[in-house]
């Protein structure tokens, strides 16, 4: 078996400089965390409100625990449904507007959960080319007939839409922010053609909730399309801080749910104190609009200096910033600089990206600071001069 593993795929990758490995962090998630007891700036997490170390969500957290234990001990179904996930699941549903709400172990576990129950062999997925991995598992997962279109590309989801059978159920499905180029679905044409084409609509909101909309609700806020788009789902594990995800939609839908979605029922419960720390993390999510309007700030003030500098981050819009490199190992080589320099920003490369897309994934958050920003620019543009992006 290791042979088989070893010598082949890893030769192969190693050769394409696509190998992937793990670093250990040594503190908390923070805008400067330790690595091999070195600090470093950290311009790569996705704890876009720096709520990840919060000393109010470990508190709470703490509370859980004393008042519930550790381990939930079962899934829900059995005997694992405890106090903290209804309370969470009532203020998720209460924040988003949304008449129900369902917790699940992860953003991965609910895509596959969701799309797998809802849809079956005689269905069509239409999905955008760029959707998280999860989607596309769930899809496959559930046996229906996966279209991909290009990626934000109303015209081309119409043409797609318009060939196809119309007595099969169709639903279209996309990320609301995508998250390797920070870019936003254009969820009111999604919307639209869903109602020309009697769709059904479904949103993954993972780097959205917290962030985008004035009251941090996601896209589907921003847009104001609320009560327009059938699932809604999204991760606590981004800007919330946590760990988990979540669906959002009808009584029904979440009915169905929780008698059909086999990654929901056949697994154990998160643990409560989770879920204790997760309803904090709405409760400042909601009440402490100053983080978000920090994390803009940031954002623009990022941004700018990297255009102006010439680097070219697509089509972001939010505080994943892609700098594009192209060649997989120069994108390497690029991030290693970074990292002598005390920069910790990781390349994403394929298959995680298409092919010759090889970038550097910036995200910035609530908790860096005008310095941290300045420090970066500084250094980027120094390294990106030296090895020619610029
Ligand atoms: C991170 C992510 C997920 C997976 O969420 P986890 O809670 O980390 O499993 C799903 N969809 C998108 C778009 C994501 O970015």
């Amino acid at each position: 078996m290791n042979h088989i593993l070893a010598e082949k795929k890893l030769f192969d990758e190693q050769k394409n400089h696509l190998n992937r490995f793990m670093r250990v962090i040594g503190g908390t998630q923070d805008a400067k965390i330790e690595l091999n007891g070195k600090k470093y700036l950290n311009f790569c997490s996705n704890n876009y409100l720096g709520l990840a170390n919060d000393q109010r969500l470990i508190q709470a957290a703490v509370q859980g625990m004393n008042q519930y234990g550790f381990g939930s001990g079962a899934s829900r179904l059995v005997c694992g449904n405890m106090k903290p996930h209804l309370q969470l699941e009532e203020k998720i549903a209460s924040f988003k507007g949304a008449e129900r709400c369902l917790l699940f172990s992860s953003g991965y576990m609910a895509n596959i959960g969701i799309l797998s129950s809802l849809f079956g062999k005689n269905d069509l997925i239409f999905s955008d080319r760029l959707n998280h991995a999860s989607i596309i598992d769930g899809v496959k997962l559930s046996g229906a007939t996966l279209i991909r279109y290009r990626h934000c590309d109303m015209d081309h989801l119409e043409y797609l839409l318009k060939r196809e059978n119309i007595n099969q159920r169709k639903c279209i499905v996309t990320d609301s922010v995508f998250s390797m180029d920070g870019d936003i679905a254009p969820l009111d044409h999604v919307v639209r053609l869903a109602k020309d084409y009697q769709c059904f609509t479904m949103i993954d909101e993972a780097h959205a909730l917290g962030v985008m909309g004035r009251n941090g609700k996601g896209l589907a806020e921003h847009f104001q399309l609320e009560s327009d788009i059938d699932i809604q789902m999204g991760t606590l594990s981004k800007a919330v801080g946590t760990f988990g995800a979540y669906c959002c939609g009808s009584k029904e839908l979440i009915e169905f749910l929780i008698n059909k979605a086999r990654s929901f029922i056949y697994t154990t419960g998160m643990p409560p104190s989770t879920a204790s720390a997760s309803i904090k993390a709405i409760e400042i999510i909601r009440g402490e609009s100053h983080l978000r309007e920090n994390l803009w700030k940031n954002t623009q003030m990022l941004k700018i200096g990297l255009k102006a500098a010439g680097f070219n981050t697509l089509n972001s819009v939010t505080p994943i910033i892609p700098v594009l490199i192209g060649d997989s190992q120069k994108a390497v080589t690029f991030s290693e600089c970074l990292m002598t320099e005390g920069i910790y920003i990781s390349a994403i490369r394929p298959p995680t990206v298409p092919e010759n897309t090889a970038r550097l994934r910036i995200t910035v958050t609530a908790k860096h600071d005008q310095n941290d920003i300045n420090e970066l620019l500084i250094k980027i543009n120094k390294i990106g001069k030296e090895l020619g992006v610029i």
